[in-house]
């Protein structure tokens, strides 16, 4: 057999804080945010310090109201080689805005990332996932706005996001938009999930990497993986009162996760989304 080059994957981090996640927001008033200790600064500079380590390139899809907070961080992360993506601003799901108030969101999001940074920003992932067969005007929407690309649309079934018949690979989805699903392993007539998040953490980690090789060689194309800088963060304070399944899905395991992610980052390559499936001539246009 004639030896291949390793295949290279997309390595994302949505930039987000642990009061920020979907699932808390029935717990934590989106005016309380700014009360909460605000932890994104030191998990971020473990994850920047690891990956230029490793000299690994990632895309941060970052979330607005983080980056107007922490201009410097937003800073870092282009000055690191890596790839400023949008989040958009407050983390509301697609599904709960009107088109317009979408709009506006990933709108305001790419502008204020823009103006920090001085770069184009290109890719945008939809809070938990959140852009669905009811809401695919939202893409039309992300044309509007400028993006280039979008990681929102998982092809799993998942009790808080998801389209199971959506297409696993990366695709021109709009007029000027691609779509490149986080990645999901093929068995038994399913998509499984294979792109990292809770998933990554609860199962043993021998099975996250048979998942990957997996997607190398059945389907011959590049993974895309996500983790979130909480994840990381053994020490956050506990949010009181979320029930067992929030509980679980949040904290589980995080004490092993940046051993699991160091083994992840040597096991496979890893490089940015725009790097990986944009043609060539998109990557050049990074100025504003
Ligand atoms: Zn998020």
């Amino acid at each position: 057999m004639p030896h291949l080059p390793p295949i290279r994957n997309a390595l994302t981090i949505d930039v987000e804080d642990y009061f920020q996640v979907s699932a808390f927001a029935p717990h934590i008033r989106r005016s309380e945010w700014d009360t909460r200790e605000c932890r994104i600064e030191r998990n971020m500079d473990r994850i920047l310090a690891l990956l230029e380590e490793r000299s690994i390139c990632a895309t941060f899809f970052t979330l607005g109201w983080i980056a107007e907070r922490y201009p410097t961080l937003v800073r870092r992360i282009v000055a690191g080689g890596h790839e400023l993506a949008s989040h958009g601003y407050g983390h509301e799901r697609v599904s709960d805005l009107s088109p317009e108030a979408f709009f506006q969101d990933i709108h305001h999001a790419k502008t204020l990332l823009q103006d920090i940074a001085g770069v184009v920003v290109q890719g945008y992932r939809a809070p938990s996932f959140s852009i669905e067969p009811g809401n695919g005007w939202a893409l039309d929407t992300l044309a509007r706005a400028g993006y280039s690309y979008s990681s929102s649309i998982y092809p799993v079934a998942h009790d808080h996001y998801g389209t199971p018949d959506a297409p696993r690979f990366a695709h021109q989805i709009r007029a000027g938009l691609m779509e490149i699903p986080p990645t999901t392993v093929r068995l038994f007539q399913r998509n499984f999930p294979a792109s990292g998040g809770g998933y990554f953490r609860f199962f043993p980690y021998a099975l996250s990497r048979w998942m990957l090789r997996r997607v190398h060689e059945q389907d011959q194309s590049p993974a895309v993986f996500y983790f979130h800088p909480w994840e990381i963060d053994a020490e956050q304070p506990r949010v009181p009162g979320i029930g067992f399944k929030t509980h679980f899905r949040h904290y589980v395991n995080v004490d092993r996760m940046e051993q699991r992610l160091r083994r992840l980052l040597q096991d496979f390559h890893w490089g940015r989304m725009d790097h990986i499936f944009l043609p060539a001539t998109a990557q050049e246009a990074t100025d504003v």
